[in-house]
């Protein structure tokens, strides 16, 4: 298998090229990464080519999917709050961006996988999202990603392209960055404890999301492609946990042993408050999968976080450099307030 993976120096496109190292069935691994919000250092140790660049570029992309096998589209520009401020620039990448890239792979025809989103459900109230429920997305950032996973199954269609949308709930794991005003919640979370500062919760707490390890995300995604595993419709990526800030704030202090105290700071307008998904597609694709269990997930966040020091990622640069030894003593100098969105 060769691979291209778009978006591959981000945060979760780093972890599945080092999970896609590992497979005696991948040949190459190829990243285009523009740099935006990825970190080329997330891929240092890796054998992976990296080409900096934009999948705006239909010219470097025509160059790099030939010869490609398989495709993992996970390039965007992430974040809600970001397409609140800008909706053209999250329309330009997400949405743009991918009509580029299935557009390069309309005359090799490689095996296609993207990144869609829960926010395509908006505020359904049905309590675990099946995918045949209407999408309503609330933001021009889970329109975007609607437009992503539309296309690939209108390419699927009108040109025999084998594709895979899944839709991904609130990943997290290493390499996902905090400390800067997009940072999802998890990352926030830990940031904020390790400083012995308050986890910031905004509203009561009790919103719940289905959060999901990234270790759990690459499984699946790295099985989808070695398999080639193609779905007529939008998959979700996650398994059914139900949990609160709340009760994320509590399985923290129990992974570091000590009490996590929150601070409650005003409800945000647009708060789902709650993002389950149901797995019964993923797992009749999947059946072997088992996600890793919270505690299992926040101690390895944990962990790289102390290891690595503040996580490397654009949005880190103007904070605490890479490589810098975690001080729990010091004030987080940009503390972000843990978005929940996604
Ligand atoms: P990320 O920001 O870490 O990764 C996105 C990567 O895309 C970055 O490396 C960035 O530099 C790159 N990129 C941005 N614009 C680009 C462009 N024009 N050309 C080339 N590269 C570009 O975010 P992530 O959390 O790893 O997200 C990966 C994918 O998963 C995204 O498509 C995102 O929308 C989707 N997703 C993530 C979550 C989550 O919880 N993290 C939830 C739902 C969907």
């Amino acid at each position: 298998m060769k691979v291209l993976v778009t978006g591959g120096a981000g945060f979760i496109g780093a972890n599945l090229c080092r999970r896609l190292a590992g497979l005696a069935e991948v040949e190459r691994i190829t990243v285009l990464d523009d740099l935006s919000t990825g970190d080329a250092r997330n891929l240092a140790d890796l054998p992976v080519e990296l080409a900096e660049g934009s999948i705006l570029d239909s010219g470097l992309l025509a160059r790099l999917v030939t010869g490609a096998t398989t495709v993992i589209h996970l390039a965007a520009r992430p974040s809600v709050p970001r397409s609140l401020a800008d909706p053209l620039a999250s329309h330009a990448v997400n949405a743009t961006g991918t009509l580029h890239v299935l557009e390069a792979c309309r005359a090799t025809r490689p095996h296609v996988i993207l990144a869609s989103s829960s926010s395509v459900y908006g505020d359904s109230p049905a309590p675990y999202k099946h995918e045949d429920l209407p999408t309503r997305p609330l933001s021009p950032y889970g329109a975007t990603k609607l437009a992503t996973e539309a296309y690939a199954l209108a390419y699927a269609a009108s040109f025999a392209l084998p594709v895979l949308p899944f839709r991904f709930f609130n990943v997290y794991g290493p390499l996902q960055p905090a400390g800067h005003a997009y940072a999802a919640v998890i990352p926030a979370f830990v940031s904020a404890a390790l400083r012995g500062l308050p986890v910031p919760i905004h509203g009561d707490g009790a919103q719940a999301r289905d959060f999901t390890y990234v270790g759990s995300v690459t499984e699946v995604l790295a099985d989808a492609a070695v398999r080639r595993v193609t779905s007529g419709t939008p998959v979700n990526l996650a398994f059914g946990a139900r949990i609160s800030l709340l009760s994320l704030k509590d399985a923290l202090a129990e992974v570091l042993g000590r009490p996590v105290e929150a601070e409650f700071l005003h409800a945000r307008a647009g708060d789902i408050r709650e993002s389950q998904a149901s797995a019964r597609l993923l797992l009749g694709l999947f059946p072997a999968v088992r996600p890793v269990p919270l505690a299992d997930g926040l101690r390895a966040t944990v962990e790289w976080f102390r290891r690595s020091a503040e996580p490397v990622g654009a949005g880190h640069r103007e904070t605490v450099p890479p490589g810098r030894p975690v001080d729990s003593s010091q004030p987080c100098r940009s503390m972000s307030t843990g978005e929940v969105g996604d």
